[in-house]
């Protein structure tokens, strides 16, 4: 018999796999406390289980780790990126991000804002969705992370860290919808074994409609945030193709129906496109979305890539000068709106917003051969 690994379930499934090996259900509740709470990795390091049930439980199953490749920290301001090699070779990146900066943020100074130390992990290896601007994309998709995987990004940058993480960010490589049981396994794991409450945890989504009903549906605490980034149903669909599918009255109905059920306010990520997004029209628009949706908006700078295919749209995405910037944001809060802007943290080691890819070097002809870099090179079909 194949040992399983225990590592990302459940409590339910940790009871459950209790009982499979004979054992009592009370059983599962230990082993949920020291695989998430104690981080044990090994069940030798799990003393209060006599060691005849140590032994039995390493006879049946395993506990998976993700394995360090590189760690890089930015000499600007901290947030460090960490990049993972999975149990078949394939890589991801997860970031670190310090409290953040006062930049634009009112309240930054605060002493919860401070002690605000932020995990933003990957769900996915690369990205089905093929947005313009982000480098994630042009890994393409290769495959779902398992809860264990999107769980010990967590652990691991925890252990290697040694610093407490108050809050977590489904904002790295993947579109976490498309991958919704892990992850909310995930989330239901974490939120209940590992000290991060479920109101600090945040999803985010380019849009995956039927997911966000779902989670409506399903009364889950964790945040929803939504990259929205223009309101134009035309501009949406050439930026990101996923609005040719959910196109933006769709996804703004069903943002209302979250709010209906849930009463939580929807975060709308929007990155700032020099003369593209940030004229007075769009400004015009997102006050107007305000008065019809309750929301908070974060704003994001757009970091640049390079693009494989430099032409077509991406060609024409240049971020908003910061002085543009600076008076959107202002024009927005005026307007009463609640806005957070993302600092460009990380930016000197790609570890900022949609700058994380793996690169994947001629996978055609050497599949064992995985490179890493950040988005300053790309991966080249072969
Ligand atoms: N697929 C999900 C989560 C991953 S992307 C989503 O689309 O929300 C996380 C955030 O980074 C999104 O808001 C995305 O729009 C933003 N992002 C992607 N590429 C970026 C870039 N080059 N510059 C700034 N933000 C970017």
């Amino acid at each position: 018999m194949s040992k399983v690994n225990l590592k990302g379930r459940t409590l339910s499934e940790l009871e459950e796999f209790s009982l499979s090996i004979g054992e009592q259900h009370y059983r599962g509740k230990q082993l949920f406390d020291w695989l998430y709470m104690k981080e044990a990795s090994t069940f030798e390091e799990m003393t209060t289980l006599s060691k005849p049930l140590r032994e039995k439980l390493a006879a049946a199953a395993r506990i998976d780790s993700i394995e360090l490749v590189e760690r890089q920290a930015s000499h600007e301001d901290g947030t460090t990126k960490f990049l993972f090699e999975l149990s078949d070779g394939k890589r991801i990146e997860s970031v670190l991000i310090p409290p953040r900066t006062a930049f634009y943020s009112p309240g930054a100074r605060n002493e919860e804002e401070q002690k605000r130390l932020t995990l933003c992990v990957s769900t996915q290896v690369g990205c089905a969705l093929d947005c313009t601007f982000c480098a994630t994309a042009s890994m393409g998709i290769l495959r779902n992370l398992t809860t264990s995987e999107i769980v010990d990004q967590l652990l691991q940058v925890k252990k290697l860290s040694g610093k407490r993480i108050t809050n977590l960010v489904y904002m790295g490589m993947g579109e976490p919808m498309m991958n919704y049981d892990s992850v909310m396994n995930s989330t239901e794991i974490i939120s209940t074994g590992m000290s991060i409450a479920a109101r600090r945890i945040t999803i985010s989504t380019a849009g995956w409609v039927p997911k966000i009903k779902q989670l409506a549906d399903e009364g889950r605490k964790i945040k929803l945030a939504v990259s929205l980034h223009t309101l134009d149903d035309t501009a949406r669909s050439n930026l990101m193709p996923i609005n040719r599918k959910f196109p933006l009255s769709d996804l703004l109905d069903v943002v209302k129906y979250y709010y209906g059920r849930t009463k939580q306010r929807v975060t709308f990520e929007y990155i700032l496109f020099d003369g593209w997004n940030d004229r007075e029209e769009d400004l015009r628009q997102l006050i107007k979305l305000s008065k019809t949706i309750p929301c908070k908006i974060n704003i994001i700078p757009f970091h640049s890539i390079k693009f494989i295919h430099p032409t077509g749209i991406s060609a024409k995405l240049h971020p908003t000068p910061h002085r543009r910037m600076g008076e959107f944001v202002r024009r927005l809060r005026e307007a009463h709106m609640t806005v957070f802007v993302r600092s460009s943290a990380g930016e000197d080691i790609d570890a900022a917003c949609g700058q994380l890819a793996v690169k994947v070097e001629r996978r055609q002809q050497q599949p064992r051969k995985m490179t890493t870099v950040s988005t300053t090179t790309h991966y080249q079909p072969a």
